[in-house]
């Protein structure tokens, strides 16, 4: 674990701070200071006030029950999430406002407005009805990034049937693996969708997978591509635009308890077996709702995108339920940010005006690789905020993110949550935070997070340890689908009724949190407890470098010695000069302690299908041992390019 030995003092050295733009802050959605002791003083008391800004059917009696780790938010209340996010605006003087705009990678795009989307919920929702899909059935959702996805997500949150989306770039097994986990009655699909000029074979993978799903009765499938039209089962599959053929437009929304399931999701097993992570309506939508609202900023006027995929959390929260419960309008992208060429996100920016952006560090490093001069061919000045999740950001790809995309007066919320989480639990309030690059600042109000040291006591200002939460939180995951007793092991064994994170941080003088990766990522050199982010935030603030990660290998003398794998800027040459000034880099930065032993250069490094390093892989490359499961990796030719580089040169 991350101790107190001065080993990321590197990160806390940052001295760089950007406060709030005056202009910004004065039209911030949150601007109040205090806010923070408000919600700390009466947390139940704070929720239930911002619960009163969603529609429910019914009154709950009780803000929370909570029987660790077992929690239960607004107990008694009714609502529904499809009614919050569509009829409600649509009522309310939305009803010709763009929702949803969607571009596909081809580049086709089609704009829903709300009324657009009420009707084709409602269409969609009375035709999952007529396959006899009911309340408390689960539904497998495995579409492309295309307006049907979030249409089937709300129907079934109208009908009350929780979804479990799986990503698109999920092979046949996993598909399998989840359907079967989740039990799930019926399959939502396509027939492909595009990604990098191909087609994403999806019906293909479905059609592998539903030999060994038992449990499914029936698949719909969307004509996306005429790529699968005659590969439809009979009796089994019906197409999208047949089963919402005639179909009413109007759907009565089921008022569901607060407490019930909105939708499972499995995590994306960065760490291991998938873990069906359950959610629940009312909570949930409260959490993204509030957190959207203030970290975003989102005003009646933003085009908003997140560049996420559906299939993960981020665009469960940030792409679907949070922006629409908010009324916005929500930008969706289907393909890939290189295609036709590498300036494809700046041009969807500058086509539509987008005003706030929110995509990941593996995202920024990537851009940062290919150059400024992709994002100078477009006209970005309509972006006025800009986020990041997924994994630490390292300081100089947020510098980089804030200059060459933000132009240097958009504020950057780094946002730390994770899918258990629901939503953003540690981020700025950009009307209020002052910035520092790499820091995720502060919990968001209400949320009580802390930092624990082994024995489980707080650590002080500068101290580094394990990240929990010490309250429940409306949002919170609520088990894990059909093993409780895993529920409890993974998350509230670690410490008592304290929930676990799983992820290593530590705080400055400012009370400003830093997150430095997961616990298992920490690497001990002799003694001295050295985060993996703080190494490799030292390599790519080297210009050659543009992404690196470190793992700690078996070492002797020293207990472990750290290897760096290195991806350099396109035009820099490898060579045995820059493992010199990497390494020397390193011990400038950091202290000689940190001093790689070994630095690998690498095209590309292993990734999860969600874009995370995966520093498991590099472990096990690096000490020689059988690749542990590799079924999430994005593209398993990186690690055998790894190893053979690897064996070569041991
Ligand atoms: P699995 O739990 O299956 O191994 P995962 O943890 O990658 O997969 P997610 O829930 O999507 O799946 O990711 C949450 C994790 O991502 C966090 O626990 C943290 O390690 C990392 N993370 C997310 N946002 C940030 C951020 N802003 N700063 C640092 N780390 C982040
Ligand atoms: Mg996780």
């Amino acid at each position: 674990m991350v101790e107190n030995t001065g080993s990321i003092d590197a990160l806390l050295q940052e001295e760089r701070s950007f406060p709030p733009p005056a202009d910004f802050a004065a039209r911030a959605n949150m601007s109040d200071p205090e806010i923070y002791a408000r919600a700390a003083a009466d947390p139940e008391g704070f929720w239930a006030g911002l619960a009163g800004e969603l529609d429910w059917f019914q009154q709950w009696d009780t803000v929370l029950e909570w029987d660790a780790p077992f929690a239960k938010w607004f107990v008694g209340g009714k609502l529904n999430v499809s009614y919050n996010c569509i009829d409600r605006h649509v009522k309310n003087g939305r009803r010709n406002k763009a929702a949803i705009v969607w571009e596909g990678e081809p580049g086709d795009w089609q704009v829903y407005t709300y009324g657009d989307l009420l009707r084709e919920v409602c269409r969609f929702a009375n035709g999952l009805k007529s396959l006899g899909v009911g309340k408390g059935d689960r539904v497998t959702i495995y579409l492309p990034m295309t307006p049907e996805l979030p249409i089937a997500m709300l129907a079934c949150a109208r009908i009350g049937a929780p979804h479990s989306v799986v990503f698109g770039g999920f092979s046949a097994e996993s598909l399998r693996d989840r359907i079967n986990d989740s039990q799930s009655k019926l399959l939502i699909t396509a027939d492909g969708g595009y990604r990098r000029g191909g087609i994403v074979p999806l019906k293909q993978n479905a059609d592998d997978s539903l030999e060994g799903s038992p449990s499914i009765e029936k698949a719909v499938v969307l004509r996306r591509t005429g790529s699968a039209d005659d590969k439809m089962v009979a009796g089994r599959d019906i197409w999208w635009h047949d089963l919402v053929q005639g179909q009413p437009q109007t759907c009565e929304p089921e008022p569901m308890d607060s407490e019930d399931m909105l939708f499972l999701l499995y995590t994306s097993g960065t760490t291991g077996k998938p873990k069906g992570i359950v959610h629940s309506s009312g909570g949930y939508l409260l959490g993204v709702q509030a957190t959207a609202k203030w970290v975003f900023d989102l005003k009646e006027d933003d085009i908003y995108w997140c560049t996420a995929d559906i299939g993960w959390v981020t665009g469960h929260s940030y792409i679907v339920y949070g922006p629409l419960a908010n009324g916005a309008t929500t930008v969706m992208y289907e393909g890939s940010p290189d295609y036709p060429d590498r300036d494809r996100f700046w041009d969807v920016v500058a086509k539509y005006g987008v005003t706030i952006l929110y995509t990941a560090p593996t995202a920024i490093r990537t851009f940062m690789r290919w150059g400024e001069d992709y994002p100078r061919r477009h006209d970005l000045s309509t972006l006025r905020l800009m986020g990041t999740v997924g994994e630490p950001i390292n300081p100089e790809a947020w510098v980089w993110y804030w200059q060459h995309i933000g132009g240097g007066n958009c504020p950057v919320v780094d946002t730390w949550w994770q899918t258990e989480t629901g939503s953003i639990m540690i981020s700025p309030l950009p009307g209020l935070t002052t910035l520092k690059p790499g820091s995720a600042t502060k919990p968001f109000p209400g949320i009580e997070a802390e930092i624990l040291d082994e024995a489980g006591q707080p650590v002080g200002p500068g101290g580094g340890g394990y990240l929990i939460v010490k309250r429940p939180w409306p949002s919170m995951l609520r088990n894990i689908y059909g093993d409780p007793e895993r529920f409890k092991e993974t998350y509230w064994s670690r410490y008592d009724g304290i929930y676990f994170t799983a992820d290593g941080a530590r705080r400055d003088d400012d009370g400003y949190f830093w997150l430095l990766g997961r616990v298992d990522d920490v690497i001990n050199v002799s003694g001295h407890r050295i985060g993996t982010m703080e190494v490799e935030s030292a390599l790519v603030d080297n210009l050659k470098v543009a992404e690196a990660a470190c793992i700690g290998k078996d070492h002797e003398v020293k207990g472990q010695a750290i290897v760096a794998f290195v991806t350099l800027k396109d035009q820099v040459a490898m060579s045995a000069d820059v493992v010199t000034e990497l390494k020397a880099h390193v011990a400038g930065k950091i202290g000689a302690m940190a001093r790689p032993d070994d630095i690998y250069f690498a095209a590309e490094l292993p990734k999860t299908r969600s874009g995370k390093i995966m520093r498991r892989l590099l472990r096990d490359v690096a000490e020689g041992r059988a690749l542990g499961d590799t079924t999430t990796l994005a593209d398993p030719a990186v690690v055998d390019s790894l190893k053979a580089q690897y064996g070569d040169e041991e």
